[in-house]
């Protein structure tokens, strides 16, 4: 989970204070590619009730983010850890019947909040992972060795360098070599 990180339904709950409102936050946006009918959203619902994640998390609403974006509150939905629960299968986009690419709004708040460097730690280690080694999670050399044992082929070697040159000048990159520096220096 991201530091700071609430859950969406949690972050609902508390009383919205006029201070933490941006009016500029959806004006900002729909000026982005993928969340350009943002504000044509009428708050039916239909991506909720048909998001198979909603179905079964407590705290997961894609209409309550996308309510939370319209409203301003870029801290609460930034720093939402549920932004992330988000499977990508864009069943919401299809299902609107305002059009709002429902999944495609939530690929632009993550995009924000990974400026932003708010990203939980699971997706940072996996990211490490792939540019130390090409795949998203170490695989033990217990693992490696029952492949063997067990005649499998061995695993088609990774690609570091070709995700690192891909990925060259993306602000996430900046972001983790950041960390990286910080994690150096405690
Ligand atoms: S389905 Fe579309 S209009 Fe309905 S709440 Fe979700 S985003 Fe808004
Ligand atoms: S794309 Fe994300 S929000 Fe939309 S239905 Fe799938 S899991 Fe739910």
């Amino acid at each position: 989970m991201a530091e700071n990180a609430v859950a969406v339904k949690d972050a609902m709950k508390e009383p919205i204070r006029a201070s933490e409102l941006d009016p500029k936050f959806k004006y900002q946006l729909i000026k982005l590619h993928g969340s350009e009918k943002l504000l044509k959203c009428f708050q039916c619902g239909t991506c909720t009730s048909d998001c198979p994640v909603a179905r079964y998390s407590d705290s997961y609403r894609p209409r309550t983010l996308i309510h939370m974006a319209r409203l301003g509150l870029k801290d609460r939905v930034l720093k939402s850890d549920t932004l992330w629960l988000c499977a990508a299968c864009f069943t919401c986009t299809d299902r609107c019947p305002q059009g709002v690419e429902v999944a495609s709004v939530i690929r632009v708040l993550r995009n924000l909040a990974a400026e932003e460097g708010i990203v939980p730690q699971v997706f940072k280690d996996q990211c490490s992972s792939v540019l130390q080694s090409g795949y998203a999670y170490k695989i033990s050399e217990l693992r490696l060795k029952k492949r063997d044992t067990l005649g499998l082929p061995p695993l088609p070697k990774g690609n570091p360098e070709s995700v690192q040159k891909s990925l060259k000048g993306v602000s996430f990159m900046k972001n983790m070599e950041n960390k990286g520096e910080n994690d150096a220096k405690q």
